[in-house]
């Protein structure tokens, strides 16, 4: 855990999030700024940096938490598919340096969301 990691926070509760779904080590969240509607973020309970630093062992409950997470925003929002977008390092545009995995319901004839 880091002390001023804003993902962190959210983790340990110090600030109040609405949880979509969680398990042992990922839990999702609505995107503060949201892109689209349904815009949301998967994101480690510890604090891994990028993709790189997550123990390939955890790969099971990442899948979990983005399936679960998906399909509650897919019935939610009535969507028809989704994009996953995971930014890594910050010349690939991750502002947040803790690792997490934006979801993006998407609809036929919707706009393209871009958050790079
Ligand atoms: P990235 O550019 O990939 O690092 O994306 C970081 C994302 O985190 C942005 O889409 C922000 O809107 C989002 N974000 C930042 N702070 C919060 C917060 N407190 N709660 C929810 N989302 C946040
Ligand atoms: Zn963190």
């Amino acid at each position: 855990m880091i002390k001023h990691c804003i993902f962190c926070k959210i983790a340990r509760g110090e600030i109040p999030s609405e949880k979509i779904y969680e398990n042992d080590n990922f839990f999702s969240i609505p995107d503060a700024n949201p892109k689209i509607k349904g815009h949301s973020l998967i994101i480690s309970k510890k604090h891994f940096e990028t993709l790189l630093d997550l123990p390939s062992t955890l790969g099971t409950e990442l899948l979990d938490c983005i399936k679960k997470t998906v399909l509650k925003l897919i019935d939610k929002h009535k969507s028809e598919g989704f994009n996953i977008v995971n930014n890594n390092f910050e010349c690939a545009g991750q502002a947040v340096k803790h690792v997490h995995f934006h979801i993006l319901p998407r609809e036929e004839g919707g706009k393209v969301p871009r958050v790079y």
